[in-house]
């Protein structure tokens, strides 16, 4: 086992913790970032699959996500807008096909009325509550001990209408049922993105894609960082005391003054701290849970729909596959759908075997798309859940009353340990560019606390 000395020890080479690490270089200090898998970036993660580049996590950069924006720009990244020209197609209750363009689902003009004036209520609790201290506003509690789904409920007796809206958060976002997280929590999900109108709007937050895949921010990152990044470390033991950490890992020991660590905040309590981290600490990392999605990439020798007029942006409350959007890779001659599977529909299929499951959801990509699309010639689902150092997707949030109780207390340093992720409130909560953010603030306070 090999032993160093360093200022700072990073634990997590994942957006967030790549995004700390430059900035406590630049203010002068020794880092060390310890990664536990063999490869940088954590959730985001590019492959070649079936001979076509496949983004495994993360992969959408929108307009107001200005740190990850600047970092794309900063590391000479370039970027690419995702395919939209053409319908759009909804699959409505009784399994009909429409096709529609715009933002506004094809449903009754009711219904269409009702999930406005529900967009409206949203934007305005967004604006009045924002995202970074949600547990400080005034109607906190209130919105956090009451699920989603209830929530809705009360506001309107249009069911169908309150499905749409609970599908924007709880699918497509959050990944968890609407009866599973609060209203507080919804909220702080729009506001991540400035507003629920901006969050449902895939215009806008599926904009544009980085060519060679977001994985190639972290590399970069990380490439520059150079012999610092240690992979195949994951962190077993941390030994603080107000002056410094011991840090163990299964090939590397690092002494430090101050240790950021930048993972998950579920995965937090897999570490043995010593001393135990403080109650409030123990408390809230047992009150988020990750949700869980599959992430479904179908790969096919053209992009057949476009020549349909089809845009290959699909949505359905009713179909597994909830959502569907063009993938295909820049300058691609192959086209690329992918698809998402939420929630308990995850668990659902995840019961059948691999054969059933590829048949069920591939049915669901025909449902929107017409029968071409069950003959993919690459088929791969991202299956995030059984990743040891994630074991969910797409990230962490609050089970209810969580949020209100316990989020002051997410970012708070103990001792000389401070953290970073994305899954802690803040703009671009549960996106990279939160990842990112949260990134720099650990960086911007430890750089504080070593020159005091
Ligand atoms: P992570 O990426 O989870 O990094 C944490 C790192 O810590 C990991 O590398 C992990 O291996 C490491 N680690 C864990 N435990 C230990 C240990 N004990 N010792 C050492 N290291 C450890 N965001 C977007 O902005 N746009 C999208 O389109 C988008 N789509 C997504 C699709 C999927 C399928 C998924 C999974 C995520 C998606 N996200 C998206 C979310 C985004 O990927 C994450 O919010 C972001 O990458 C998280 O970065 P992070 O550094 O905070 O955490």
């Amino acid at each position: 086992i090999e032993h160093i000395d360093a200022d700072v020890v990073v634990i997590g080479a994942g957006v967030a913790g790549l995004s700390a690490a430059p900035r406590l270089v630049e203010a002068g200090h020794d880092v060390v970032v310890l990664e536990a898998r063999e490869r940088v970036g954590g959730r985001l993660w590019t492959e070649v699959i079936g001979g076509t580049l496949l983004e495994l996590g993360g992969q959408w950069v929108s307009p107001d996500q200005t740190a990850l924006l600047e970092t794309v720009e900063t590391l000479g990244l370039e970027t690419f807008e995702r395919y939209r020209a053409g319908e759009s197609v909804y699959v409505d209750g009784a399994g009909e096909r429409i096709r529609f363009t715009g933002e506004q689902l094809p449903v009754a003009d009711d219904t269409v009325a009702e999930m406005e004036r529900l967009t409206a209520l949203l934007d305005e609790l967004v604006a009045d509550i924002g995202a970074e201290e949600p547990w400080a506003h005034p109607r906190a509690r209130e919105l956090d001990t009451v699920s989603f789904a209830a929530w809705l409920a009360q506001q309107s007796s249009d069911e169908v209408a309150c499905r749409h809206i609970a599908m924007f958060i709880g699918e497509a976002m959050l990944t968890k049922p609407a009866h599973a997280f609060s209203a507080l929590q919804a909220v702080l999900m729009a506001a991540s993105a400035g507003s629920f109108s901006n969050l449902v709007d895939s215009e806008f937050i599926l904009d544009r894609r980085v060519v060679g895949g977001l994985q190639r921010v972290p590399l970069t990152l990380a490439e520059r960082l150079g012999e610092r990044v240690r992979t195949g470390t994951p962190v077993r033991r941390l030994e603080h005391t107000p002056d410094g950490v011991v840090v163990t890992s299964d090939r590397v020991v690092v002494r430090a003054r101050r240790a950021i660590v930048a993972m998950p905040p579920t995965l937090i309590p897999r570490i043995d701290f010593q001393p135990p981290l403080p109650r409030r600490q123990h408390q809230l990392h047992q009150h988020l849970s990750f949700g869980l999605v599959i992430k479904v990439h179908a790969v096919y020798d053209r992009p057949f729909w476009r020549e349909d007029g089809l845009s290959g942006t699909a949505f359905s409350p009713y179909l597994l596959v909830h959502e569907a959007y063009d993938n295909t890779n820049h300058e691609d001659e192959r086209g690329t759908l992918v698809g998402f599977v939420s929630d308990e529909h995850a668990d659902g299929v995840f019961a059948m075997d691999a054969e059933q499951r590829r048949e069920r959801i591939l049915a669901d990509l025909a449902a929107y798309f017409g029968p071409e699309a069950a003959n993919p010639v690459v088929y791969y689902e991202s299956d995030w859940g059984t990743e040891e150092w994630t074991r969910g997707a797409y990230g962490a949030s609050y089970d209810l009353g969580g949020l209100s109780r316990y989020g002051a207390d997410q970012r708070t340093p103990v001792g000389p340990i401070h953290w970073a992720c994305s899954d802690f409130a803040g703009l671009g909560f549960q996106h990279v560019d939160g990842g990112i953010r949260s990134g720099w603030a650990a960086a911007a306070d430890v750089v504080a606390a070593l020159d005091a």
